[in-house]
């Protein structure tokens, strides 16, 4: 077996759900999740710790982390607003915890009440928190790096103010950064700057993922911008699920079908089982009707003579 090069993580329970008017039923969550571990995602982000007056359609969130925690090999990843919802998170066993960090203060007020102030406050209790973790059961901590492309409110933030915030996450206890195109604003010229950027105050090291958006229909192309730059982690969800609401006809996230496509296509190993993935869109499609589902690879079907990279031969 192929070692895969890079690392999908499946977004689509948490970014794409949280992002639609109709809650997914938890049992439908559950199918839909182990269909995508099967399927061969090895990383799925399941939910948030949010409060369930909030958002709704996370409230099943602790039941469906253990649920996923069941599964042999899988990381569950979650995400947290706060210090509470990190030691709710805790509790239920996450493998992996992400705090999003609004570069975009105006944003960060408006999405989680919080000024940069108080969340780096809340970044470095919840560092504490894990480190405590007995051995075996700490969880990963990622900061991320939120409206780091542009924010809806503030418009561009400037450069120096998130690399601040880079280092504030790092110096707080997060393990790592990561890069989040939350408004769909990036471009692949764009992506490598920053990347650059981040990376020149944290290190490669601790900047390995992106979370990209295909608003404007850039994702792909800002994935191999990322990918080129030595990214190997890319948040993706089934379907581009979520769409947005200023922006009607377009997807949320980078769609995972095309994005393993993509990479399995150009020969890089991403263990994920193409077929299987796109037959989880008909949970998808069963659980939530009217809920529309994107993507390129799984309308025109695989080429013909398709072969995905890890059972490709040498290069020649
Ligand atoms: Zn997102």
């Amino acid at each position: 077996m192929t070692q895969s090069k890079v690392l999908i993580s499946e977004v689509g329970p948490r970014d794409g759900l949280q992002n639609c008017g109709a809650v997914m039923p938890t049992e439908a969550k559950k199918r839909w999740i182990g269909a995508l571990a099967a399927a061969g995602l090895r990383e799925i982000e399941v939910g948030s710790f949010v409060s369930p007056k909030l958002l709704p359609q996370m409230q099943d969130t602790p039941e469906i982390t253990r649920f996923a925690k069941t599964i042999p090999g899988l990381v569950v990843a979650v995400l947290v607003p706060n210090l509470k919802g990190a030691q709710a998170a805790v509790q239920a066993g996450a493998d992996k915890i992400t705090l999003p960090l609004s570069v975009s203060e105006t944003h960060c007020l408006r999405n989680i009440r919080r000024t940069h102030d108080e969340v780096i406050e809340d970044a470095r209790a919840i560092a504490a928190l894990v480190k405590g973790t007995g051995p075996g059961r700490r969880p990963h901590f990622e900061g991320s790096l939120s409206t780091a492309f542009g924010c809806t409110l503030e418009g561009p933030v400037p450069e120096s103010v998130i690399l601040r915030c880079a280092e504030r996450l790092m110096a707080a206890g997060c393990d790592e950064v990561g890069l989040s195109d939350t408004t769909g604003y990036g471009d692949p010229a764009a992506v490598r700057r920053l990347i650059r950027a981040v990376r020149g105050v944290v290190g490669a090291q601790n900047l390995t993922g992106i979370h990209l958006h295909n608003t404007r229909g850039l994702g792909l192309a800002n994935v191999l911008a990322a990918y080129d730059e030595g990214i190997t982690t890319f948040d993706s969800s089934l379907g581009g699920l979520g769409g947005c609401l200023t922006a009607p006809g377009a997807s949320g996230n980078v769609v995972t079908e095309d994005l393993v496509f993509m990479f399995e296509a150009m020969g890089v190993a991403t263990g994920v089982d193409l077929e299987a993935l796109m037959a989880t869109r008909s949970i998808v499609s069963a659980a939530l009707p009217g809920e529309e589902l994107y993507g390129f690879t799984p309308r025109a079907g695989l080429p013909l003579g398709f072969r995905p990279a890890r059972a490709a031969g040498p290069a020649v």
